[in-house]
This record gives structure tokens, sequence and C-alpha cells, in this order.
């Protein structure tokens, strides 16, 4: 799950990392109220949505850049205008873009240098590592590409915590001294604590910058956090934003399937990630495309069940299904009744296969035989694919002649 950086904000200032002030707006007016309470110095508008690249972005409607720095608060109503209710464009959304809903008001910052931090799980050595670079403002990417020794990292003991020795050290490695060094492994600690706190997957800031005045300060934030620690987070969850999500991944996991949009026509409705990925895989063996990777889960409840067709059915480039379940936790012939029931509920009208192993088998295929309903019905995973392949192909055949 992300967050935007308005919300960001709100978790640095409970956690003590150093961070200009500033305030959420939904419309040019309350744009224009906040830099009022801001004070008289210059002013920062950014555009809010779950995407990174957004200084160097374009709207669509032409406006450039969804990060401008604002002198006057009449000035910040104005580009308050051209940003919201209009859609972002950059490196990071793709050319559909991302549509601006709020933006974030906040103090400008007189910046003297560009860092980068960040807190990460790292795979390889199996903890938390802190990292930090002097390219801050960059694409870390870019500059792990073609300056890699500019990167520092502190892999942290999981159950010591940040030392702030590690803390002190990457201050250091940042060029940082004095007071400056002092205010940079505080800023880290507090980050780290919030990392953990928070059960994060990932806290990046780009840039932390050193303003003229010798002040530390975080200027942006990107969040992940834990899909399967959120149940410990409701002030998390929260501050989720729907908006920026796909819609079927949304209604998806209200009914706790994992969903994820793809974009062929073979839609795959299966219980385990693992039998999930094998059954895109066959699919696309035996010649065809899977529009989906859908998850039900252990149980593959009747409700979870229709609501997965009725999900499948909505991605108009569905042109066939393939169910394919192993019935352990649950029993296949409460599958197939399930199938029934939202095969009737959905007036399905595409070729659908259903594949059932497990137990209770012959059970679960004797309710779908007899039931009446155009189902077809498969032994094995190859039997399931080329069955679905076929029909599809033989449907978009007729469609054609
Ligand atoms: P993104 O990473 O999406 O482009 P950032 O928040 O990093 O967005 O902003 C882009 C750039 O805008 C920053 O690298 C920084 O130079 C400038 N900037 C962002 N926030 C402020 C601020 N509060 N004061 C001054 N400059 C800022
Ligand atoms: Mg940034």
């Amino acid at each position: 799950m992300n967050i935007h950086e308005y919300q960001a904000r709100e978790l640095f200032e409970k956690y003590g990392v150093a961070a200009p002030a500033g305030k959420a707006a939904s419309t040019p007016e309350e744009a224009e109220a906040a830099a009022r309470q801001l004070g008289g110095g210059e002013i920062v508008v950014k555009a809010q949505i779950h995407a990174g690249g957004r200084g160097k972005g374009v709207f669509k409607n032409g406006f450039k850049g969804g990060v401008h720095v604002c002198s006057r608060p009449e000035e910040v109503r104005e580009v308050a205008a051209k940003m919201l209710g209009q859609v972002l464009v950059t490196h990071q959304t793709g050319p559909d873009g991302r549509l601006v809903n709020k933006i974030y008001v906040a103090e400008a910052a007189q910046i003297a240098r560009e860092l980068y931090v960040a807190v990460l799980l790292d795979r390889a050595s199996s903890t938390p590592v802190v990292i930090a670079s002097t390219e801050g403002g960059m694409d870390i990417e870019t500059v792990a590409e073609h300056t890699p020794e500019k990167i520092f990292r502190e892999p942290v003991h999981p159950l010591m915590g940040l030392q702030p020795y590690q803390a002190r050290l990457l201050a250091q490695k940042l060029g940082l001294k004095g007071d400056q060094a002092k205010q940079c492994a505080k800023l880290l600690l507090c980050l780290y604590k919030l990392f953990i706190a928070a059960d994060c997957s990932l806290v990046e800031v780009n840039p932390l910058v050193v303003t003229r005045s010798g002040q530390v300060q975080a200027l942006d934030a990107k969040f992940n956090f834990d899909d399967n620690a959120l149940f410990r987070h409701p002030e998390i969850v929260a501050l989720r934003d729907t908006a920026e999500e796909d819609p079927r991944e949304v209604e998806a996991s209200k009914f706790g399937l994992n969903y994820i949009g793809l974009d062929g026509n073979i839609a795959c409705l299966v219980n385990g990630a693992g039998l999930a990925m094998a059954t895109m895989d066959i699919i696309k063996y035996y010649g065809g495309s899977p529009a989906n990777f859908l998850d039900v889960g252990g149980g593959a409840s009747k409700e979870q069940v229709t609501a997965a067709f009725k999900i499948i059915l909505g991605d108009r480039h569905v042109r066939g299904i393939l169910v394919n379940i192993f019935g352990g936790i649950m029993q296949c012939d409460i599958i197939a009744a399930g199938i029934l029931a939202a095969v009737e509920e959905t007036h399905l009208h595409i070729p659908l296969v259903v594949r059932l192993e497990g137990s209770n088998v012959e059970l679960g295929k004797k309710i779908i035989s007899e039931s009446g309903l155009a189902v077809i019905s498969a032994d094995s995973l190859a039997d399931g694919a080329e069955k679905i392949v076929a029909a599809v192909k033989a449907a978009e055949k007729d469609a054609r002649d």
C-alpha cells in the first residue's frame, strides 16, 4: 500500500522527522488560505499522486511541472487551479497519467544541498538496510548504475535496531559536519523508528536537503507498507486512497481476493498463488494469453467465487474463463456449487472450463455435469488450458464468420 506525501508528512511529524510545514488542499481557495497561514516566505505547491518524478512531469493541459515554487499566495491559487482536476504524466505514471485531486502547499526550503536517504528491507542480507547518497533529487537507479560509489549502505541488526554510531557514520559519509551531522543522524534514527513501528517495506526521502541556514529537512517522502501487517495498523489503512488504485483490484481486496489485471483475454480463477502462476504459464504454453492473475486463497467460499466472476466479467477483453481449483481446505463439491451459483447469478455467456482436483472431486464433477449449464469439465492442468484456449479461439472464429 502507498500513501500521499501530505499523509507521509503527518507520520514524519509524529516521529520527529524534520520537514517543512505544510497543508493539503483540494481547491485553489484552500490552497491560497494555506499559503497565507504558512506566512510570508516562498511557498511550494506539489501535486499529490502516488508516483514520483512530479517535478519533471507535465500535465495533459500543457502545464509543466507537478512541483512549483511561488512567491505570493495569489500565485499559489493560480498554480493550484492549473493542477487540480488535471492529469499529471510523469516517467512513473505511464502515458495515462494520474488525476490530481489534492495538492500539498508547503514552505519552500532554501536548498544548499540535495541528498538521498531510504530505509528498506534487503533480501540479500535479510535485514533492514539504511541507504544514503550524496546524489539527492535524482533517480537512485541512475546513481546506482553510473556512480555506485556514491551510495552508502548500513545493514541494521533486526533486534538491536539502527545504532547511533551507524547513523553518525552515514551522516559523515554524506559529507556533513558538526550540527548538521547531528541533525542528520537524529533524522535517520527517527526515520528508522517509523519504518519499524509502521511495518513499512520502504521509506524513501528524495531529496533530504541541507538548507542555506543549515537545517537538515526531508522534502519528499515515499512509503510502501507491508500489506500482510496492515491488520495491525487501522490508522494507516485509513490513509488508503482507492482513487489511485485499479478499481478491479480495490473490489477484489474487499473479498480477500488477490487480483492483478493483465492484458490477455483468458481469465483465470485459481486457489493459491503458485497454482495461479502455473495456470498462467500453461495458458501461454497452449497459445493463449491470461487476462489476470486471480488467487481466491485457501477458502474459496461461494461469495468469493461470485465476486471473482463479477470482477473477471467486468473486464471487456475477457473471452473465456479457466477455473483451476485444488480442493484442500475447501472441498470440491462446495466449490462446484459456488461456481454454479456464480454462473447463474452473472448470466455467464462465455466459455467456462473447470478443473477440480482434491477432496470430494468426484462429487464436485458430478454436480457440475448434472447442472445442465454449459460448463466444460477438464481433468488436468494441461487439459484445462488446452480446452479453454480452443474454446476461446472457436468463439472468436464464430464471431468473425
Ligand atoms: P518528485 O520526486 O515527485 O519530483 P519532490 O518532492 O522530490 O517530487 O520535488 C521535486 C523537487 O522540487 C525536489 O528535488 C526539490 O528540488 C524541489 N522541492 C520539493 N519540495 C520542496 C520544498 N518544500 N522547498 C523547496 N523545494 C522543494
Ligand atoms: Mg523526489
